[in-house]
């Protein structure tokens, strides 16, 4: 039980006699809550589990163990935590038995995560999809008018969401790859200068509700992957575009030090709440906020940039507050070569 690598604890009848600091930390109870006996796992127990654990009482009091199963418990402040929890009956006068509980949450947040991923992809695949048949269906109508200026016109309409999906599928090959381990870097001389004009000079083109700032230079020469740092920046643009509405200009900050070369990326957007500034690198995640929800997306983009960064040898952190904005610091490492 001193252990606490996972939680335990011990009952007679609906009371909890013991349980170690383990349990008490899960479920946010205090060892005086214990002793004052202010824990009973069936109170603990949200009404809509009840059958079940009526279900493994029964087991229990035939087999002397119950079959380990997934449920919830109501912690001290209310909230809900996800657990397995198995256990066995260790003491007959008075009747105890022990239970051992693993927090689950972090598997379900992932089912969860998961679950929205796939009905997110299922969206964002179809719309373009959808434009793209009826752009076609309008080009084959013009061209049986004999209209062929018209079909032309109707056929441009369907680059931007052959693009969209060229985008997402590449991206979802990606993770795919990166997950496996089995992407290829190239290994080349990459002028970072010119690389981020040329992305910024690209952005501003097709994004001219923002104005883009570029400032600074790093006037150094990295050894990398070019299309894949390209990659980076365009994305932590792309983001600090879609997740600022309304706002003037996003910036981009170029310095370099002895060792390394620093790019930030600066929005004055919605932000990121403190709690989640980590999470936003993991894949499928994204913030929870109610605005954030409403922009399409599928949380992909920063898990890829983070793997990119990494494989270069460099970081990556944000720094954010709701409803002022975001800055992403990019290092990268100098190459030693002259
Ligand atoms: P996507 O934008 O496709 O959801 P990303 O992996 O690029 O996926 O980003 C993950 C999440 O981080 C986003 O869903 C968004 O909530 C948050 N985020 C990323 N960049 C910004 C930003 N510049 N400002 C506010 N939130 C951001």
């Amino acid at each position: 039980m001193s252990s606490n690598i996972i939680g335990i604890f011990v009952n007679e009848g609906e009371q909890i006699v013991d349980a170690n600091d383990a349990f008490l930390r899960m479920t946010g109870y205090t060892r005086e809550d214990l002793h004052a006996g202010r824990m009973n796992w069936m109170h603990m127990t949200p009404p809509e589990y009840l059958a079940r654990t009526l279900e493994r009482q029964q087991e229990l009091a035939a087999r002397q163990s119950y079959t380990p199963y997934e449920k919830e418990y109501v912690c001290q402040d209310g909230s809900r935590l996800p657990v397995v929890v198995g256990g066995i009956v260790f003491q007959h006068h008075p009747r105890q038995v022990i239970n051992f509980v693993l927090d689950n949450s972090a598997r379900k947040e992932l089912e969860q995560r998961k679950d929205d991923f796939i009905s997110m992809a299922s969206h964002e695949l179809r719309t373009p999809l959808t434009a793209l048949k009826m752009q076609t269906q309008l080009v084959r109508k013009r061209l049986e008018k004999q209209s062929p200026h018209e079909a032309a016109t109707a056929l441009c309409r369907v680059e931007g969401p052959i693009k969209q999906l060229e985008r997402l599928i590449g991206e979802l090959l990606d993770v795919s790859k990166m997950q496996a381990g089995s992407l290829e870097y190239v290994r080349e001389r990459v002028d970072l200068d010119a690389l981020l004009r040329e992305i910024a000079d690209a952005m501003q083109h097709t994004h001219p509700s923002h104005r883009i700032l570029v400032r600074g230079t790093v006037e150094t020469n990295l050894i990398g992957d070019r299309d894949r740092l390209g990659q980076v920046f365009t994305n932590l643009l792309s983001n600090a575009i879609k997740y600022s509405p309304g706002a003037e200009t996003v910036e981009m900050d170029l310095s370099t030090s002895e060792d390394v070369v620093t790019v930030r990326v600066c929005d004055h957007g919605l932000g990121i709440p403190r709690e989640q500034c980590d999470k936003i690198f993991e894949r499928f995640y994204r913030v929870t906020n109610p605005r954030q929800r409403t922009i399409p997306g599928l949380g992909m983009g920063l898990y890829i940039v983070a793997e990119i960064i990494k494989h270069h040898g460099g970081t990556i952190t944000v720094d954010s507050a709701v409803g002022e904005g975001s800055t992403f610091t990019v290092t990268l490492p100098k190459s030693r070569e002259t």
